[in-house]
């Protein structure tokens, strides 16, 4: 059965979701409170930059299966359903998960309901957000006849069509059989692939969420300080990820060794986690420190780039391949780029940048930089590169022709793309992370104690 679904929020998650909802058939509109953004993609024009999403809209929109409007009110009145996907910032000065545009969406949409109504907050949103978003309903309209679902959203930007096609799990927060049976027909087309639709209650899969990416967030700080000791006792930290992560207990992904977690979704989420264990009495001490940790290793990354330039970076031209805080994305949102291009600016460098997606964002995040036009002209005078994102363009590098265009012959490599031995063929000083085999020579085998 096909559904009248309504997406508030037509960022990375709500467009995605509602164009890939429109391609099972459902009939969809989202709905956005930025003028600018709905009429660009009336026009077909797609906002952010997300792999196959182009093609995925304008198909669907040339179809008639979904629309674009600013009008909350008409597009809720006809809904069967109707998600939430707007932001949750990190609320300033203390790290909590603002709400403030969940609860505004809410307001808006208790108004204009008519008819049995299913919401569901697809933003990340904290334990009992859920709770709250019925009481603002119930409160604004008393005689609205609605069910509230938790369905929080796993997609990966980059990969996020793939990941909304073919969810590891999906994940429905409520125990109302009526929702339980609309939610069932939402996601109907998946689970005829098998997709595993887990129900629960609507405070765990809140909590589902977070603890989620809590996890990841810790396992990638966890092999990052392990690249740390690898430099420190000459081992080789990709082996070492290899070796563990064929356990499959604990498994290969999110054990590359970099510059730290960034993005949308990590830090916030990892803070406002924390927060709300704080707010319990229960707190999670793990999370804390991985918190900690890892805002330390992306300033870190600066330093370590200045002492690849023999200390001091003052006066020298320092390029930077990629900003985002990871490659698919034009999402400069907490990526590792903004702190080190700061740390290099602050020791006084010239700092030079390439990104194939996200220069229009950065121009926004960060001051005071350079944009160049790829990775050669990057290099245009450059004392140091450093690879800072791994876009597939940046892998297969002609050396010379960079090192030609440098003054210097520094290459940091923070994402591991390169070998030493090709890269000081090439005439590089060459550095990355957690290489410590490569530091072997100069190294002393530990004090025997009898
Ligand atoms: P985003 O900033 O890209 O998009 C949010 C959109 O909501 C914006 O276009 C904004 O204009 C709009 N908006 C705000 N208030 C509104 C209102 N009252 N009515 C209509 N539109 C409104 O955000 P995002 O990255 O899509 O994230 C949305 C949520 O999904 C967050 O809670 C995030 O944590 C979660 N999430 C994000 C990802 C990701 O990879 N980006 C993955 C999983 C979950």
């Amino acid at each position: 059965m096909s559904l009248k679904i309504v997406m508030i929020g037509s960022g990375y998650v709500g467009l995605v979701s509602g164009a890939c909802f429109a391609d099972f058939g459902h009939s969809v509109i989202c709905v956005d409170v930025d003028e600018n953004k709905v009429a660009r993609l009336n026009d077909g024009e797609i906002p952010i930059f997300e792999p196959g999403l182009e093609d995925l809209v304008r198909t669907n929109h040339l179809a008639g299966r979904i629309e674009f409007t600013t009008d909350l009110t008409a597009a809720v009145a006809q809904a069967d359903v109707v998600f939430i996907a707007v932001g949750t910032p990190s609320r300033r000065g203390d790290g909590h998960a603002d709400l403030s545009y969940v609860y505004a969406a809410t307001k808006s949409i208790a108004a204009a309901l008519t008819g049995y109504t299913v919401i569901i907050t697809k933003s990340t949103v904290p334990v009992g957000t859920g709770d709250e978003v019925e009481r603002i309903v119930r409160e604004t309209n008393p005689g609205a006849d609605f069910s509230v679902v938790s369905n929080p959203e796993f997609l990966r930007e980059g990969a996020a069509i793939d990941d909304f096609r073919r969810p590891d799990r999906v994940v429905i927060g409520t125990e109302d059989d009526r929702a339980i049976a609309v939610m069932e027909e939402v996601y109907r087309p998946l689970s005829l692939n098998t997709a595993p639709l887990m129900f629960t209650g609507r405070r765990t899969a809140e909590l589902i969420k977070y603890a989620g990416n809590a996890f990841l967030a810790m396992k990638i700080t966890f092999i990052n300080e392990v690249a740390d000791l690898c430099e420190k006792v000459g081992a080789d930290v990709q082996a070492v990820a290899r070796g563990i992560g064929l356990d499959n207990r604990i498994g290969k992904k999110f054990l590359n060794a970099g510059p730290g977690y960034g993005g949308s979704c990590f830090p916030k989420d990892t803070l406002a986690l924390v927060k709300t264990g704080q707010d319990n009495d229960a707190p999670l001490r793990l999370i804390e420190t991985t918190v900690a940790v890892n805002d330390q290793r992306k300033r870190a990354m600066a330093r370590r780039v200045i002492a690849a330039c023999g200390g001091n970076v003052r006066g020298r031209t320092i390029g930077l391949l990629g900003l985002t805080f990871k490659p698919n994305t034009d999402d400069m949102r907490d990526a590792p780029a903004i702190a080190i291009a700061q740390g290099l600016l602050d020791g006084g460098a010239h700092v030079r940048a390439y990104d194939p997606e996200g220069m229009a964002q950065a121009s926004k995040v960060i001051e005071g930089i350079e944009f160049a036009s790829d990775a050669y002209d990057v290099a245009e005078g450059a004392d140091c590169v450093v690879l800072v994102t791994e876009w597939n363009e940046f892998r297969t590098l002609d050396l010379d022709r960079l090192k030609s265009a440098m003054t210097g012959h520094g290459f940091v490599d923070l994402r591991n793309v390169y070998r030493r031995e090709e890269l000081e063929a090439a005439g590089f000083t060459y550095s990355s992370i957690g290489r410590g085999d490569e530091n072997r020579g100069v190294l002393t085998a530990p004090e025997v104690t009898a």
